[in-house]
């Protein structure tokens, strides 16, 4: 089978996967989702990207149908039936269909949605040169740590910068730099990697958590603080991390050069560091 669907418990391709018009992810964006790649055939670190799907939930009092353990037998199914040698799963949970209306029925039956497609990573050449960004409002709303399907803000910031034609969006708030569109930002600054802290501003990355204790486990110190606009033009380097950019170099910001405009020495030793880790 190609593409693969899951849909409350039914395994069907993708062309046939269908929920309700009433379902509130669809109604209100009322539901959190993840997306795990896999790295020959195996989910990268698929217990915390479970770990994280259940503290979303949890956050917005949704019930999560699935334990870990029934999950990971879900997910691997899944990957079996696709049988693409690089995957991208993505799950969603929302609060389910019910008549409309914006508060929500205890009683409700979450719809529980997985799929299954060939993931192309990016061309080595694109990491080896490096990507331009552009900074955006970011315009997002106070719970970013919560992976909800309600991406509206997200969506814009990639428009702009498809419509600009760079890679990705750094996304600014009160004249600080929270995170990218889709990815965690890094900076280097003095040799040590600086990054905004967790909490309600960012998407708790999991690319963020495994690339910043390969850097403390390889003797590159961590800050983990908010960085302002224009540190950012001056660090030395700065890099992307997430489960589809991994650890990707920025060189070049607003149209301004970062550092000597290729990679740095510290961003590429930690995207060969987090292959070897992958691998
Ligand atoms: N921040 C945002 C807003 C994201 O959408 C993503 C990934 O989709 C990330 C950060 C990176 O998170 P992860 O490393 O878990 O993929």
């Amino acid at each position: 089978m190609p593409d693969v669907a899951f849909i409350n418990g039914a395994f069907m391709p993708l062309a046939e996967a269908k929920v309700s018009i009433e379902d509130r992810g669809f109604q209100f964006g009322d539901g959190v989702y993840e997306v795990i790649r896999t790295y020959n055939g195996r989910p990268f670190a698929l217990e915390t990207h479970l770990a994280r799907l259940d503290r979303s939930a949890k956050a917005l009092d949704l019930t999560q149908p699935y334990s870990s353990v029934e999950w990971t037998a879900h997910v691997l199914e899944a990957i079996g039936r696709a049988a693409y040698p690089e995957a991208k799963i993505y799950i969603q949970v929302t609060r389910g269909v019910a008549p409309r209306d914006h508060a929500y029925s205890a009683e409700a039956t979450p719809t529980v949605v997985m799929t299954v497609r060939e993931f192309h990573p990016l061309d080595r050449s694109i990491q080896a040169a490096g990507v331009e960004a552009m900074t955006v409002e970011d315009i997002r709303w106070g719970r970013c740590d919560i992976k909800s399907v309600n991406l509206l803000a997200n969506v814009l910031a990639r428009q702009y910068v498809r419509q600009a034609g760079v890679f990705e969006a750094i996304l600014v708030k009160e004249g600080v730099i929270t995170e990218g569109a889709i990815s965690n930002v890094m900076v280097v600054q003095g040799g040590t990697v600086v990054t905004a802290p967790e909490g309600p501003r960012i998407l708790p990355g999991v690319t963020r958590a495994v690339v910043l204790n390969l850097a403390l486990s390889e003797g590159v110190p961590v800050e983990e603080r908010f960085l302002s606009q224009s540190e950012i033009y001056e660090a030395d380097e700065v890099f992307l991390t997430g489960t589809t950019v991994e650890v990707l170099p920025v060189v070049r910001i607003d149209g301004k050069v970062i550092g000597n405009g290729r990679p740095g020495p510290i961003a590429k030793r930690l995207a060969a560091s987090f292959t070897n880790r992958v691998a």
